[in-house]
């Protein structure tokens, strides 16, 4: 046992260092270039940004503020600066991996790594909620170091759930019940699940509305995305139903009347229902589509990078070897066909295929939707799903989005202001500005110019304290060598 807690105790002695740096007195970041998030522009010259009690006390053009000479000076070399980044779909304990029987210290491993590679926010899309406040705790005593987590704890499903820990629903009739426990648990909003029956996902959502909680999730298999989006469904994920809405073809898909021919494997048909989908598109659905999602204030979190990690994984787990050897043992073991019910059929090229072909698709859909000005979420999927990392899978994500159409500006909205806007916690995240929480992260290059520069992170403020260059390396170092014990 006193193996297991090593790893933390040499990360907590670190982390105690750092603090001792910065957290206990008020501090001014020098001569930095300041991302305004909103409007794309960079500040004119370098900026001075004060920093007291965890927030941003004021900004000031370098040099100019000789109010707070008896702050401490940290130079920022000329660094650009953008707001803490948000992952809005995470799961660093997430359900599909307890039949790999994580332990606590190697799941909290993982925490450190969203923070130092400048990602201060999450929003946890499943696990106990005994997890997340034991996260919640060892970060406000200091003991470990975590991202501000918004979470669901457990996933609602139908009567025979998905996954381990979710809540199977059985009869509409429960849904007061099942919620009203969730919230005094302390979820902070609903996440509904694939398999709900439509009449009990319709009573979930008549009644998350009627006590105005925020409910979000997968769209069920039994609804569609529109009605998802008029029954209060606030953030869609994945993408989920768009392609069976869309299809021109859709009655005989949802009735099971498909004529297959002679295609008899579950593989070559659901290759083949894919290609119909796809093949039948109606870009005129699609628009009616992306016109409910504008008129409810629907937002979406494709996170494409999952889907791109899942279509290429061969060539991405090579690339990926640095960020894997981060990660604890039972982890990298999931992230592998061997284990994992998301890399079933790599030998299948048709499969494959279509998982490519998809992947294209989801790219066009999003694009669509920011043309459109449909709020687009930043999330990653980092859990089960292979090669989704914490932390660096939000960078990941980041270029995903550009690729797929999105300006950088517009990307980088998808991981702070539009977060901060749909959490309701405008006032503290978001941008870069006086009054909000100094949640900072300082890279090398600018992002404006190539989202590929936010993965140049030299420091990282969180809550006011700053993990430099050295300290974040240190900390990341002390986390790879405790993996690979
Ligand atoms: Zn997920």
């Amino acid at each position: 046992m006193s193996q297991q807690v090593q790893p933390i105790k040499a990360i907590f002695l670190l982390w105690l260092f750092t603090v001792a740096a910065t957290s206990a007195q008020e501090w001014v970041l020098q001569h930095v270039k300041v991302v305004d998030v909103q409007t794309g522009q960079l500040s004119t010259g370098t900026r001075d940004i004060y920093i007291s009690q965890g927030r941003i006390l004021t900004i000031a053009e370098s040099g100019t503020s000789l109010l707070y000479s008896n702050f401490k000076v940290v130079e920022g070399n000329g660094n650009f600066v953008i707001p803490g980044l948000w992952d809005m779909h995470a799961h660093p304990d997430d359900p599909e991996l307890w039949r790999m029987n994580p332990l606590r210290p190697d799941r909290d491993l993982l925490l450190p790594q969203f923070v130092l590679q400048g990602v201060t926010g999450i929003r946890d899309m499943a696990g106990s909620l005994e997890e997340v406040n034991h996260w919640r705790t060892a970060g406000e005593q200091g003991e470990l170091l975590v991202p501000k987590i918004v979470a669901c704890g457990p996933l609602l499903d139908g009567p025979n759930p998905m996954w381990d820990g979710s809540v199977g629903i059985n009869d509409p009739s429960m849904v007061a019940s099942v919620v009203d426990s969730l919230i005094l648990n302390g979820s902070d909003f609903l996440k509904v699940y694939s398999l709900l029956p439509r009449e009990t996902y319709l009573e979930l959502a008549a009644y998350a509305s009627q006590i105005d909680f925020p409910m979000v999730g997968h769209v069920p298999f039994d609804v569609t995305p529109s009605e998802a989006a008029a029954t209060g469904m606030s953030s869609q994920e994945h993408l989920l139903e768009i392609l069976k809405e869309c299809s021109s073809r859709r009655e005989e898909i949802i009735s099971d009347k498909i004529d297959y021919g002679d295609l008899q494997s579950g593989i070559e048909r659901y290759v083949f229902r894919q290609n119909l989908m796809m093949d039948s598109f109606d870009t005129t659905k699609f628009q009616l589509l992306i016109k409910e999602f504008i008129k409810y204030g629907t937002q979406v979190t494709p996170t494409l990078s999952m889907w791109y990690k899942n279509a290429w994984y061969e060539q991405e787990y090579t690339s990926d070897s640095l960020w894997l050897s981060y990660l604890p043992e039972y982890l990298r073991k999931y992230w592998t066909p061997e284990h994992n019910d998301h890399l079933k059929h790599r030998d299948n090229q048709d499969f494959i295929a279509i998982k490519q072909r998809l992947y294209r698709f989801y790219e066009y859909m999003v694009a669509e939707m920011n043309q459109a000005g449909v709020a687009i979420l930043c999330g990653t999927d980092m859990g089960a799903n292979p090669l989704c990392f914490p932390g660096t899978g939000v960078h990941n994500e980041l270029k995903a989005m550009v690729e797929a159409g999105l300006s950088p500006v517009k990307a980088l909205q998808t991981a702070t202001i539009n977060p901060a806007r749909f959490l309701k916690l405008e006032e503290d995240f978001g941008t870069v500005a006086a009054g909000k929480v100094a949640d900072l992260v300082l890279l090398d290059k600018n992002p404006l110019t190539d989202i590929e520069n936010v993965r140049t992170v030299k420091s990282v403020v969180q809550k006011g304290v700053l993990y430099d260059e050295e300290t974040r390396f240190r900390i990341l170092e002390e986390i790879r060598k405790a993996v690979q014990k």
